[in-house]
């Protein structure tokens, strides 16, 4: 079998820092994947949020390899037309001021922490450098998106981390209000927690958080990385709540799998930044801004966003029936393609059964829930589909489990 032979080779050569799925993968198409082997697999995952357009979508690729012949990098020094377009494309969609290109998500997060300081640097000399993160957050790896994560097992083997990082009980107005004061720069957190469990901000919650950013003079940074780029059932899940941030990140959905992630800023903070302050050498090159590009006018012209919706209600119908009809299932959150379900029992023997016995890719996020982030194009047959293979998985694994009683009740939102 050439997938043994594959991941031998891998696990040889690559530092082991994952532990992946035993699964060589080799193309796709659609919302499918297959191996190697010629098997074919029903993506669930889409890369981790990613592959927002799934795979192969008319007139994408096309684009990508345009541009490959024409130019590909240029560095930062010069201007080109790709990037002008993107940014254009991409501050019409959030209604946001300004935009800074990042290679990944991680350090589109850097740049917003960086704004923030900037601004306090700009405005007291630094003084007020003090941020306040929420707990069960993920806003990436690197040294300063890693400081505002909430997770106490990312962080430890790294301490001591950036200073004056304060944590919060995200849903929770009160546990914010206990830390701002004049030394708060910004607050920063995900419309809606995905690598945390798939957990929605609250309309009070992040309309409160928004007016004492605005009492205190600090800036909002709305991490939208996974929960963005029309995921949650609007092209930005902010845009659902009737508040708008300072800041805001974008990455994952945004290239289709061509890695650019960005920054965006209006007012006061759309000027923080002066020339020299910081800097990227592929960031934003033609490359990834025509891909960026060619998502958003595909977004535009074939609907997405609308399709999201009426998809997204689809899986929630589906998935309040499975819950139903298994008490292992104890929660589901979610809106529009980003939803989870929690179970009273790990889930990850459930994601494994998926993936080698009912070709169907899932994944998790944390250890009793399964987060469905799907290409944002599947269709109501694939959610059909993709319910039988789950269905089976978790019958293989935990027939007969019962919720536990203390399975805790959890907030649902949609
Ligand atoms: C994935 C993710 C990141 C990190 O993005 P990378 O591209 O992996 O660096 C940051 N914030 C959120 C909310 C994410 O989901």
């Amino acid at each position: 079998m050439k997938q043994q032979q594959i991941m031998e080779e891998a696990e040889q050569v690559l530092y082991k820092i994952y532990n992946r799925f035993p699964v060589v993968f080799d193309h796709g198409k659609g919302v499918t994947l297959t191996d190697v082997d010629g098997v074919d697999y029903l993506d669930f995952g889409a890369g981790i949020a990613v592959m927002a357009l799934g795979y192969d979508y008319p007139g994408f690729n096309d684009a990508v390899k345009a541009q490959v012949d024409k130019l590909y990098h240029i560095s930062n020094l010069f201007y080109s037309e790709p990037m002008a377009e993107a940014g254009r494309k991409l501050l019409a969609a959030s209604g946001m001021e300004k935009a800074f290109f990042t290679n990944s998500g991680t350090e589109a997060v850097e740049g917003a922490l960086k704004v923030a300081k900037r601004h306090a640097c700009n405005r007291h000399m630094g003084r007020d450098y003090e941020i306040i993160a929420m707990k069960h957050s993920f806003h990436g790896r690197s040294l300063g998106a890693l400081s505002v994560t909430g997770n106490d097992h990312y962080q430890e083997p790294f301490a001591p981390l950036v200073p004056g990082i304060r944590f919060a009980d995200f849903n929770d107005l009160d546990s914010v209000k206990a830390l701002m004061n004049e030394k708060t720069c910004a607050v920063i957190l995900e419309t809606i927690q995905g690598e945390g469990g798939i957990y929605p901000a609250t309309e009070d919650f992040l309309q409160g958080v928004r007016a004492l950013c605005d009492q205190y003079d600090a800036l909002l940074i709305l991490d939208e990385i996974q929960c963005g780029m029309g995921r949650s059932g609007s092209m930005f899940a902010w845009q659902q709540y009737g508040v708008k941030p300072d800041v805001m990140t974008v990455a994952k959905a945004l290239g289709n799998g061509v890695p650019v992630g960005a920054f965006l800023a209006s007012k006061a903070a759309a000027r923080a930044m002066q020339p020299g302050d910081h800097g990227t050498t592929y960031g934003g090159n033609p490359l990834v801004c025509a891909a960026a590009s060619k998502v958003l006018d595909i977004f535009e012209q074939d609907g997405i966003v609308d399709h999201v919706r009426q998809t997204g209600a689809y899986l929630w119908d589906r998935l309040e029936e499975l819950m139903a009809r298994h008490a292992c299932i104890v929660a589901h959150r979610g809106r529009g393609l980003i939803q989870g379900l929690e179970f009273s029992v790990p889930a990850g023997p459930i994601v494994e059964n998926a993936l080698v016995k009912q070709h169907l890719v899932l994944i998790s996020a944390g250890s009793h829930v399964i987060r469905f982030v799907p290409p944002l194009v599947i269709r109501k047959e694939d959610v059909d589909q993709m319910i039988i293979r789950l269905e089976q998985a978790v019958t293989e694994v935990y027939s007969g489990v019962s919720a536990s009683p203390s399975g805790s009740p959890s907030m649902e939102v949609q």
